[in-house]
């Protein structure tokens, strides 16, 4: 008989990747998803795959679901920094009610829960490259803490399922990642640069350029979280790119592989932006032996098709 995932926030970016791969690999999936940050146009598909379902319904509401679940994967939540700024209070339900509500679904039915928490629990890391064993550099008032603490409480809530409610649990922590199906607009320096170089607009970098991230292609990102939601960890474990990159560097990547003609401009820096990430996937790949196998140049040739192609 086909088992079933249940997957929330499976209309944003990560989430209706994640719902395709399940299907492809034999899944039904039910997808919850309230479009606070996600859109139609990335469930539209997913039927012609395989059973896919699809309900808008906000998960920080109780969830009330009958029949069987395999897995739940609790994905919903605004990732950008301007979506989570623009929805502070949501953003913290999201990462508390809501993880409660999927925790609780996972333990009555027997399922395995995945947690996607974030690189962001580090905050402005004084440890480099960050290993899960770093607890981390966040100010619990300043302007991300939205988005980190409502994940350092997701990680600490999905624990305590672990220890005390027997719930079979995963975290992983998830690193910068990009690809088809961002948002144009959301905000998030990827998508913001290409839409920039495929428009001729001024490509703007903040500060001086010279913060860095680590991107990750979204199929590498995807393979790691199913490797995670197949084994029997719990976790947290990162999974990103340790390939990293200064913002700078990224502008002039994304204007020479569009063939644009943008200028960059240099725009005053988001308060509390940290300086630098970098993933230590050592963990990832002794449990899981995932490590990502698409480059920053293809990633990024592959992603500037798709919103050439979109636009
Ligand atoms: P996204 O904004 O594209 O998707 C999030 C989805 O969650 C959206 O479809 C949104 O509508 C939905 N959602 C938000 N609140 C909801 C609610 N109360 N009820 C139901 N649905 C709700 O973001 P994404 O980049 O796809 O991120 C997906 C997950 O991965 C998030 O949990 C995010 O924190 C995590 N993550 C992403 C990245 C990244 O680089 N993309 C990095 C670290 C962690
Ligand atoms: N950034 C930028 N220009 C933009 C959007 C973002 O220079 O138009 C910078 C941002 O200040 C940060 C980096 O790019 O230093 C990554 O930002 P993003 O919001 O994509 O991710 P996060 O900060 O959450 O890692």
């Amino acid at each position: 008989m086909r088992k079933r995932a249940v997957v929330t926030g499976g209309a944003g970016f990560l989430g209706s990747h994640m719902c395709e791969r399940l299907l492809f690999d034999g899944y039904d999936v039910l997808c919850l998803d309230n479009y606070a940050t996600g859109i139609p146009e990335n469930v539209r598909q997913l039927s012609e795959i395989g059973p896919f379902r699809f309900e808008n319904f906000d998960v920080t509401e109780p969830l009330d679901i009958p029949g069987p679940v395999e897995f739940v994967l609790h994905m919903a939540s605004p990732a950008s920094p301007p979506d989570y700024l623009q929805l502070p209070v949501e953003t913290l339900k999201v990462g508390s009610v809501g993880t409660l509500n999927a925790l609780d679904l996972a333990k009555e039915k027997g399922a395995r829960f995945l947690f996607t928490s974030t690189s962001e629990v580090y905050g402005d890391p004084l440890e480099h490259p960050q290993k899960e064993s770093y607890w981390g550099n966040v100010n619990p008032v300043g302007p991300r803490a939205v988005y980190d603490e409502a994940k350092r409480f997701g990680e600490a809530l999905t624990t305590a399922y672990r220890s005390s409610k027997g719930v079979d649990t995963a975290i992983v922590r998830i690193f910068n990642t990009y690809g088809p199906r961002m948002r144009g607009n959301d905000g998030r320096v990827i998508p913001a640069f290409i839409s920039q170089a495929l428009n001729a607009e001024a490509i703007t970098v903040s500060g001086d350029g010279s913060q860095t991230r680590s991107f990750c292609y979204v199929s590498d990102l995807v393979d790691g979280i199913a490797r995670m939601l197949h084994s029997s960890h719990a976790g947290p474990v990162n999974i990103g790119n340790p390939d990293e990159i200064s913002i700078r560097e990224v502008a002039e990547l994304v204007v020479e592989l569009c063939g644009s003609g943008s200028d960059v401009v240099y725009v005053p820096r988001p308060v509390e932006d940290p300086e630098r990430r970098r993933p230590d996937i050592a963990r990832a790949r002794e449990l899981l032996d995932w490590a990502p196998t698409v480059s920053f140049e293809d990633g990024l040739k592959k992603t500037i098709s798709w919103f050439a192609e979109s636009m």
